[in-house]
């Protein structure tokens, strides 16, 4: 089922994992698909190390389990950098021989270790996977509430992500944040410049400190006050810290959902008991 098509009755709630890096954790991360039955997430997303830090057969591989042991739609993350146009081709073929049409294209991190790929920019991908593809694929981007952090402008951004849209994506999925502000003044802004397709908040429920860290150094999203002072009171409580994180995210879902966001992304870091413990505060409101 192409995602778009669940936008049109409901909220939707949908979940993120990544492929496990050892061998020996597949076998978790099935136990969590299991888990995740509780939660029947309209969609799971699977990631992509760019440059084969984890690579697309895990992707391709966990995303047909996804669908053909455990029933769920899946979405394959591709991140194009340092790929050429066949590498492209193959990987797609793959993933529709396997069932999976729903692809979230995305440029990938810029890396020095990298080889020149065919493709700059994730609008490049889409532009390719519509003329190469068309409608058998459903493609679906990534968007910055707060702007992308090598971005010229935050409008520069959003002009670039109105290509993304104009090129073929059907549904875009935010980074995270924890200011909810940012994600209405983004989705007014991307209203009046005529980006129109439905826009899930990706929301990370914080586990622990060094996550905190991992994010600021990545993505550079703001911490507001509230967060940071549950942080510091909490960093040396594992447990006190997860249960504020699952908190201050629930309060974040109820809010977004209050103002009629399209969907959900949860950041699951593939922690069952982060995961079902949310959807259990929220299942009634979505
Ligand atoms: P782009 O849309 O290409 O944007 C990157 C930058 O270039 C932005 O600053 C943009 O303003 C600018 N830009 C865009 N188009 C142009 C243009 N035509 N000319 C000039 N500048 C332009 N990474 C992974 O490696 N694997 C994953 O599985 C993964 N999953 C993700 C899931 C989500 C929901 C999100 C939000 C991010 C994910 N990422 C993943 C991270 C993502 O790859 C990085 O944020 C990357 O830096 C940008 O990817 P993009 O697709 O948004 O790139």
């Amino acid at each position: 089922m192409n995602t778009t098509d669940l936008f049109k009755n409901k909220t939707v709630f949908s979940l993120e994992v990544f492929p496990p890096k050892r061998e020996a954790s597949l076998e978790s991360i099935y136990k969590t698909f299991g888990t995740f039955k509780e939660i029947n997430p309209d969609f799971i997303s699977v990631t992509y190390g760019a440059g084969g830090s984890s690579n697309i057969n895990s992707t391709a591989n966990i995303t047909n389990t996804l669908v053909h042991d455990y029933g769920y739609n899946a979405v394959a993350h591709l991140a194009a950098i340092g790929l050429k146009k066949s590498d492209v081709h193959a990987i797609v073929d793959h993933l529709l021989e396997i069932g999976v049409n729903n692809i979230l294209a995305l440029r990938g991190d810029a890396r020095d270790d990298l080889p020149q790929g065919d493709f700059n920019h994730a609008v490049d991908l889409i532009e390719y996977l519509k003329a190469n593809y068309g409608d058998k694929v459903n493609i679906i981007a990534a968007c910055y509430p707060e702007g992308h952090n090598e971005a010229k402008s935050f409008n520069d951004d959003l002009r670039h992500l109105k290509e993304k849209v104009d090129a073929g994506a059907s549904h875009l999925i935010s980074q995270l944040f924890f200011n909810n502000e940012s994600f209405y003044n983004f989705r007014e802004r991307c209203d009046l410049i005529g980006i129109n397709v439905p826009i899930e908040a990706g929301i990370m429920p914080v586990a622990n400190t060094k996550q905190i860290e991992r994010i600021v150094t990545l993505c550079g999203v703001e911490l507001p006050k509230k967060f940071t002072k549950i942080m510091s009171r909490y960093e040396d409580n594992p447990e006190a810290l997860r249960d504020a994180g699952i908190a201050y995210a629930v309060d974040q879902i109820v809010d977004l959902v209050t103002q009629g966001v399209s969907g959900i992304h949860l950041y699951t870091m593939n922690n069952p008991y982060i995961a079902t413990k949310i959807y259990g505060a929220i299942k009634n409101i979505l």
